[in-house]
């Protein structure tokens, strides 16, 4: 390989101003199983150089867009201090009016997002909803003695959007203790879509229900690069079997993208990859970005 320039490619745009910011979070602390993730934002910036700048499904050059990468942000020990971090470089990003395209990481960065879209006062008066992509329904409420674990994404996440806000796509695995919580204490509140459910009913349909049960206008969504199975995704910490393919994703993302204000992706391990979850990490960050690009030219459907 030649030298190269860092960042994201395609990302050529000064920090203000710009239609999107890409900050990269190199931490994978509470990783238990396998960690790594704190590789993937430079794995998933270098596997970005490997495709055009052209997108022919949706006519958009990405050299047109105005996209500035931020960097990463410093390593961290503890969970808090990262969420601190992130919290503070999105709303810088968001100061600056850009669309957030944060790059894990583990999912314990998520929660950070979500607090400072909700600072931001993003989605308007109706605020937003959250969708996220996940193998795991990341519902306990701590983890090894830590609340801020990414086993515990979701549970974060709907305590500061409400959990009537949140559904979780993908899902085929949860301890009985997390349903015991959902069925019993959430009553209702939290609902979730499994990986079967999309297989049965196709990830439009599943898309469209989830949409209908947040009832927002205005969605974050956070994907989990596990939610995908091993076959297309195997570089991951905690592969799960019988999981989403790289096309359901790429569906949800371009049904959702007239109404994101902001994206995630976590939970890439490049230690456990052949190079081709950084690969679909880094075009599913284009297909967003292209497709949030062309969104913007026309009305919600
Ligand atoms: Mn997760
Ligand atoms: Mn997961």
């Amino acid at each position: 390989m030649g030298a190269r320039p860092p960042g994201f490619a395609d990302a050529n745009a000064p920090a203000e101003g710009a239609e999107f910011g890409i900050l990269g979070v190199p931490y994978d602390a509470t990783s238990s199983f396998r960690s790594g993730s704190r590789a993937a934002p430079n794995a998933v910036r270098d596997a970005s150089w490997n495709f055009e700048t052209y997108l022919l499904s949706h006519d958009v050059d990405l050299t047109d867009i105005p996209i500035h990468d931020w960097g990463n942000i410093e390593d961290f020990a503890r969970p808090e201090d990262m969420q601190g971090a992130v919290k503070e470089a999105v709303t810088a990003i968001l100061i600056q009016g850009s669309f957030p395209v944060v790059i894990g990481g583990e999912h314990s960065l998520s929660p950070a997002v979500v607090s400072a879209l909700k600072g931001a006062g993003a989605g308007g008066v109706g605020g937003f909803g959250i969708i996220v992509l996940d193998a795991h329904m990341d519902f306990r409420d701590q983890y090894l003695n830590i609340p801020q674990s990414h086993a515990c994404a979701t549970r974060r996440m709907g305590e500061l959007a409400g959990f009537e806000s949140i559904v979780p796509i993908g899902v085929r695995s949860v301890s009985r203790e997390e349903m015991d919580e959902i069925n019993d204490d959430m009553r209702g509140r939290f609902r979730f879509i499994t990986a079967d459910d999309v297989r049965q009913n196709g990830m439009t349909v599943s898309v469209n229900k989830a949409l209908g049960l947040v009832g927002r206008d205005r969605i974050f969504l956070s994907l989990d690069i596990d939610c995908i199975d091993p076959a297309f995704a195997p570089g991951t910490g905690t592969p799960e079997p019988f999981g989403l393919t790289a096309l359901d994703v790429r569906e949800a993302i371009r049904i959702l993208a007239p109404r994101l204000v902001g994206f995630d992706i976590v939970e890439i391990a490049p230690n456990y990859d052949n190079g081709n979850t950084a690969a679909l990490g880094a075009r599913l960050i284009r297909e967003v970005i292209a497709a949030v690009h062309a969104a913007r030219r026309k009305p919600i459907g």
